[in-house]
């Protein structure tokens, strides 16, 4: 049988586990007692004063290969096993953690194996998840509660009932009742007994205030040992025969905080907020929420995070290729964040040929975290790792806390005092999700490293201008940057620094040398971005982000043009440019022109579209927009090319418009079930290439569809002879 003996930190709880073992060892039963309090003194008085060494002192000196149950396990008195699990020095690490290390190392051993009775002393004020381990069904087969008549008192008990309910729900029964204390308090009595009825517990006994336990403490010993006390011992015996009889159980009820003052302290203020009050949730359906998970109608009530701003960071950090970037967390962190930098740089490669440098080889790696760091801190290993990564003279090194390092209180920033002139070292404290999800992460990044790097003691170029908030996981932001790049190319207009793309420290340390910077699209980070390095730094933007489009695009190169004095340039790049877009827009207008179009789009510019598709002589018989953002972004500056525009449209709307138009093309991403061949179903691409002809790669693409609609997935797509090349 396991037992696990709960109450406040200075309740008396190790004196009663100790007294019970004693009590259970003098009837003859092998008894094994755990310590699971920091402070380690659950077991002195059954070792007469001596002390076990700890499991976590032994685990961080020992590997693992000659680890020995016996180094850790006292023989007290009666034969009893005693083991006290141990704890980080204060205010490091995580207490919670190291008992789950202790009782991974003593199932490793098969210790229990060899006891009829298990006793678990646990610190009751702190139920975390560590020290909520004992009362886990695969430990504790029954919990007594030990608490004084003393509120704060009554509170732990009261918590600990809560964690229990947590893993019980009310399917199981575990606790057997309360062990009262006493103090000898005014109206004690009273609480303790309110307290229980309330609780629906018994209370199992009362051990009695008496000095005899004073002496015995003195003396190293339980009471169970002296020869005077047969009154204190007769309440350990008593004990004792519960748990070798048959103890009854009852299923944890825990209070709500008003109920509780109302109970133990009788306060008519919280009595009657209470009589006010709305009628509560039953506490059974509050605490069995994880059970329902995955059902719709229990779905979590906020939106959910997607992904952790731990690799959010982590993914825009790699992209100043010089730095150096270190995960402190485990290395399953660092591993799932290696992944999501690594995948799209190799489909790219392998898909379409595009190199991701910063994603195919991240300057990433991780500080390794394992279980003894995160017990004891993993700041020295840290500090261990940044000065490693130092020797190799990096930009930079940039540290990142995960969920671990921050739920032990992991302080990262420590570790900037390691910079120099030439390294600075810059911490992130993320810690994992609790910064805020992925999207968070590239933005604390973003905006941490733009702060701590840029240097305003830089003289401005000419003809060279930054790019601000690319999208750096996607291959179509490599493909767009290309294009812009080469028109700018042929002004002779350099970019300097991809803010945070493929790009180094140094780049970032001078980004004021670019006398001009252009968003890289439209997003609220960015244009926060925009506010910021505008306010901080004066940096000056193209009122207008990477274009999409002919009209766009050729606006785009004007302004630029003006700004540095190139306009002439410009308009001979723009005119050589028509001159090739009206020729392939010919060559489209056979299988178009007459062809109805029916389209659905979110809240955005889709004029590099309406426009061609216009040119090339297609009937825009219906635009619905759906304008989820509820912004005021423009659809299209050219109604005119359009019979009808609904701002308001429903899904539903989608199938009679279809039904009453009879569009030959239907661009949406709706599931429509059209008849056999009546109409082509197409999607907008989510990132639209940038450049004069974003709309004539698009067209194009519909036009074979047009042409032949039988062809099958693999011609289409144009993959089928890399497919074979890589995975045939
Ligand atoms: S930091 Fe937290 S959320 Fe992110 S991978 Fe690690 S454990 Fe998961």
């Amino acid at each position: 049988m396991e037992i696990a003996v709960y109450g406040k930190g200075g309740i008396g709880k190790s004196t009663i586990s100790a007294n019970l073992s004693a009590a259970l060892g003098a009837a003859g039963e092998k008894v094994l007692q755990i310590g699971c309090d920091p402070k380690h003194d659950s077991t002195r008085l059954l070792m007469h004063g001596e002390q076990v060494p700890t499991v976590l002192d032994y685990l961080k000196d020992t590997p693992l290969e000659r680890e020995r149950i016996d180094a850790v396990l006292g023989e007290g008195i009666y034969g009893i096993g005693c083991i006290e699990a141990g704890g980080p020095r204060p205010g490091v690490g995580c207490a919670g953690r190291g008992i789950i290390s202790s009782f991974e190392f003593l199932s490793r051993h098969h210790l229990k194996e060899k006891y009829d009775i298990i006793l678990y002393d646990v610190l009751g004020d702190v139920v975390c998840g560590g020290f909520a381990v004992p009362v886990r069904r695969e430990y504790a087969d029954a919990v007594f509660l030990v608490t004084s008549g003393e509120y704060m008192s009554l509170y732990a008990a009261n918590n600990i009932l809560r964690g229990i309910r947590n893993f019980d729900g009310d399917r199981y029964r575990r606790v057997a009742g309360i062990v009262y204390n006493e103090r000898k308090l005014p109206g004690e009595d009273g609480r303790v007994q309110r307290f229980a009825e309330a609780v629906g517990l018994p209370i199992l006994v009362k051990v009695p205030r008496s000095g005899v336990f004073g002496r015995a403490e003195e003396e190293n010993r339980t009471v169970m040992e002296l020869s005077d006390c047969s009154a204190e011992q007769q309440v350990f015996t008593r004990l004792a025969e519960m748990v070798t009889g048959s103890l009854t159980l009852y299923g944890a009820a825990p209070l709500s905080d008003e109920e509780l003052e109302a109970a133990v302290l009788l306060t008519e203020r919280t009595k009657a907020k209470k009589e006010d009050a709305p009628e509560e949730k039953p506490a059974a359906a509050e605490e069995n929420i994880s059970e329902s998970f995955g059902t719709e109608a229990a779905a979590p009530a906020r939106p959910p995070l997607y992904g952790c701003a731990f690799n959010g960071a982590a993914v825009t950090a790699v992209h100043l290729q010089d730095a150096a970037v270190i995960a402190h967390g485990p290395d399953a962190c660092a591993f799932y964040t290696l992944q999501s930098i690594t995948s799209p740089g190799r489909k790219n490669l392998f898909k379409k040929g595009i190199l991701m440098p910063s994603a195919l080889h991240p300057n990433f790696e991780s500080s390794g975290m394992g279980a003894a760091e995160a017990v004891f801190g993993g700041m020295e290993l840290l500090t261990e790792k940044v000065k490693a990564a130092m020797e190799r003279k990096p930009g930079a090194v940039i540290v990142l806390s995960s969920c671990v390092s921050g739920i032990i209180g992991d302080d990262i920033t420590a570790v900037e005092e390691l910079s120099t002139s030439e390294i600075p070292v810059i911490a992130l404290r993320l810690d994992g999700v609790l910064a805020g999800d992925y999207m968070e992460g590239i933005r604390q990044c973003r905006f941490t490293l733009a702060e701590r790097l840029i240097d305003r003691n830089v003289t401005k170029k000419d003809k060279l201008v930054n790019i601000v908030g690319e999208v750096n996981i996607s291959g179509a932001t490599e493909q767009n940057f290309r294009v812009i790049r080469d028109l700018l190319a042929r002004m002779g207009i350099g970019i300097h620094c991809r803010f945070l793309n493929e790009t180094s420290v140094d780049k970032v340390r001078n980004f004021l040398e670019a006398p001009l910077n252009i968003l890289a699209s439209e997003s609220q980070d960015n244009r926060e971005m925009e506010a910021f390095l505008k306010e901080k730094y004066g940096c000056v933007f193209l009122d207008r982000v990477i274009p999409t489009g002919f009209e766009d695009t050729a606006d785009f190169l004007r302004q630029i043009g003006d700004f540095f004095g190139c306009r002439e340039k410009a308009e001979e790049i723009i005119r050589e440019k028509k001159a090739a877009y009206d020729a392939r827009i010919e060559a489209l207008k056979p299988v178009f022109s007459g062809k109805k179009m029916l389209l659905t789009t979110i809240n955005a510019n889709i004029d590099w579209l309406l426009g061609a598709a216009h040119a090339a002589g297609m009937k825009i018989v219906w635009v619905g927009v759906l304008n989820y953002l509820r912004t005021a972004l423009c659809v299209t500056n050219h109604p005119e090319y359009c019979e009808e525009i609904d701002e308001e449209f429903t899904p539903g709307l989608v199938f009679d418009k279809i039904r009453d138009l009879q569009p030959d093309l239907v661009i949406t991403n709706y599931t429509t079930e059209p008849e056999q061949g009546a109409y082509i179903q197409e999607s907008l691409p989510m990132a639209p290439e940038a450049g004069f002809n974003t709309a004539l790669s698009v067209l194009e693409r519909w036009k074979t569809r047009f042409e032949n609609r039988e062809v099958k997935e693999g011609d289409w797509k144009n993959d089928r002879e890399l497919f074979e090349k890589y995975f045939a």
